[in-house]
């Protein structure tokens, strides 16, 4: 399913952190093609020694991104197995996550915002014509491959990563700490169905016009399981109409989710002028 790579193929650069049972390093690959060796920055995501067992998972997931191939999906080169570590081997993607990018950077504007939001649900709608649910949609797992110019009409490039290990094998504390992108219905069966990463799109596309907030900061896991036990909705953003889009991705009964090409229909019809005066005459500065 997947292609193997030599360790020894593998140089190892700096580490970038830890993911969900992963450690995270920049490094290169080389190829050899008609007696050339040519090199390609890579990102190394290695399997935790403690979570050893999750290995089929982990290969899973890269599996799954080997199979398809779509621009705004990150590429994965293959996997690398050394001793007893398992490594994944992909794309590096030059500006890192987006949640990260949106934090540090001041004047991002709504009509980047809204490209990046197209972009996610065209992948997102080229992965439900092939049945396929992700399951772990975030600004985390969105990367920059192309900045554009933040604050013109200069569009950004996003890729949607791995989905990582499956949430059967997280644990509950992690999946509960995934609220409010994990679906709820997810909190019980533990499965992704297609009309999760409708939810988990929803929570995205409010972290993404918050800047990179992330969605129910500061509630502690109890907390954010009431949240869902309540039936609530995260504080409506400004804008009315994306505010409704939201809301509708985050329907509590699955089936009422729009499918993708509504999604698609509406971001379209989003007007940014519409909020930009809403700014210029309101009461949110930046
Ligand atoms: P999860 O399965 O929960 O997504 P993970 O193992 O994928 O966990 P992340 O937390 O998603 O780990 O990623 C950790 C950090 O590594 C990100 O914040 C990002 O900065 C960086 N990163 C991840 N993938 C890439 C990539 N392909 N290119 C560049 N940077 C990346
Ligand atoms: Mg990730």
């Amino acid at each position: 399913q997947f292609h193997m790579i030599k360790h020894e193929d593998l140089t190892w650069r700096e580490s970038l952190g830890q993911g969900s049972f992963t450690h995270i390093s920049r490094g290169s690959k080389t190829d050899q093609w008609d007696g050339v060796t040519h090199s390609t920055e890579v990102l190394l995501k290695v399997l935790d020694a403690n979570h050893k067992n999750c290995w089929e998972s982990f290969f899973e997931a890269a599996s799954l991104m080997s199979q398809i191939s779509h621009k705004h999906l990150l590429l994965v080169y293959g996997i690398s197995v050394h001793k007893s570590k398992n490594i994944m081997v992909q794309e590096f993607v030059k500006h890192g996550a987006l949640d990260l990018y949106l934090k540090r950077s001041t004047s991002v504007s709504v009509s980047w915002k809204l490209d990046v939001a197209k972009q996610l649900a065209c992948a997102l709608n080229f992965l439900e014509e092939k049945n396929i649910a992700h399951g772990n949609i975030c600004a985390k797992n969105l990367l920059l491959a192309r900045e554009g110019d933040p604050s013109a009409d200069n569009s950004p490039f996003i890729k949607l990563s791995d989905p990582g290990i499956s949430m059967a094998l997280l644990g509950k504390d992690v999946v509960l700490d995934r609220i409010p992108w994990v679906a709820p219905e997810v909190l019980d069966t533990l499965e992704i169905e297609l009309e999760c990463d409708k939810w988990s799109f929803g929570s995205t596309l409010w972290e993404i016009f918050n800047n990179g907030e992330a969605p129910l900061q500061g509630l502690d896991p109890i907390q954010k399981q009431q949240f869902y036990e309540h039936f609530s909705n995260l504080p409506a953003l400004e804008w009315t109409e994306l505010a409704d889009l939201i809301i509708q991705c985050m329907q509590y009964q699955p089936e009422l989710r729009p499918s993708c090409r509504s999604i698609i229909r509406q971001l379209n019809s989003l007007i940014t002028s519409d909020y930009e005066i809403l700014h210029a005459t309101g009461t949110h500065p930046k």
